[in-house]
């Protein structure tokens, strides 16, 4: 037995691994079922012993078929149509009007004080976030001066 620690706590996993499988030999299923003929899958734990080999058979396929499932990639998407010059210039025109915007920093705290004036209650976190707006930042320019 090896006194490395990493061997060891591999062996460990691999044991725990084995515990967790179906009794049947060599089916590739976790167990579910503890129904006095060990723990099995649900496959083998309602069949007769003499049917086991061939279960084992279709479950060791079904495990191959979701692995190959799982390895197909995703569908091909549709080929890509190259943008014109006109929707270039759009998409670049709807974003240089996003930086051309001014932006309104303090949006979320009209929008707070909007609901305190509303009645609407307030959250720990927004209570705490509006006082503290409150204290260090007027809610206009005009409530500056
Ligand atoms: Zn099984």
């Amino acid at each position: 037995m090896s006194t490395n620690p990493r061997d060891r706590r591999i062996a460990d996993d691999v044991a725990i691994d084995r515990a967790l499988l179906c009794c049947a030999n060599d089916c590739p299923n976790r167990w579910s079922v503890d129904a006095g003929a060990g723990r099995c899958c649900s496959a083998h734990a309602w069949a007769d012993h003499h049917l086991w080999p061939q279960i084992t058979a279709e479950q060791q396929d079904a495990e191959t078929d979701r692995a190959l499932a799982n390895t197909v990639g995703p569908a091909p998407s549709a080929p890509r149509v190259p943008l014109t010059l006109a929707d270039k210039r759009e998409i670049l025109g709807r974003l240089a009007a996003l930086f051309r915007k001014p932006r309104d920093h303090r949006a979320w705290q009209r929008a707070l004080e909007e609901k305190v004036r509303r009645g609407e209650q307030l959250s720990a976190m927004q209570r705490h976030c509006l006082a503290e707006a409150r204290r260090s930042m007027p809610a206009t320019i005009e409530d500056a001066a």
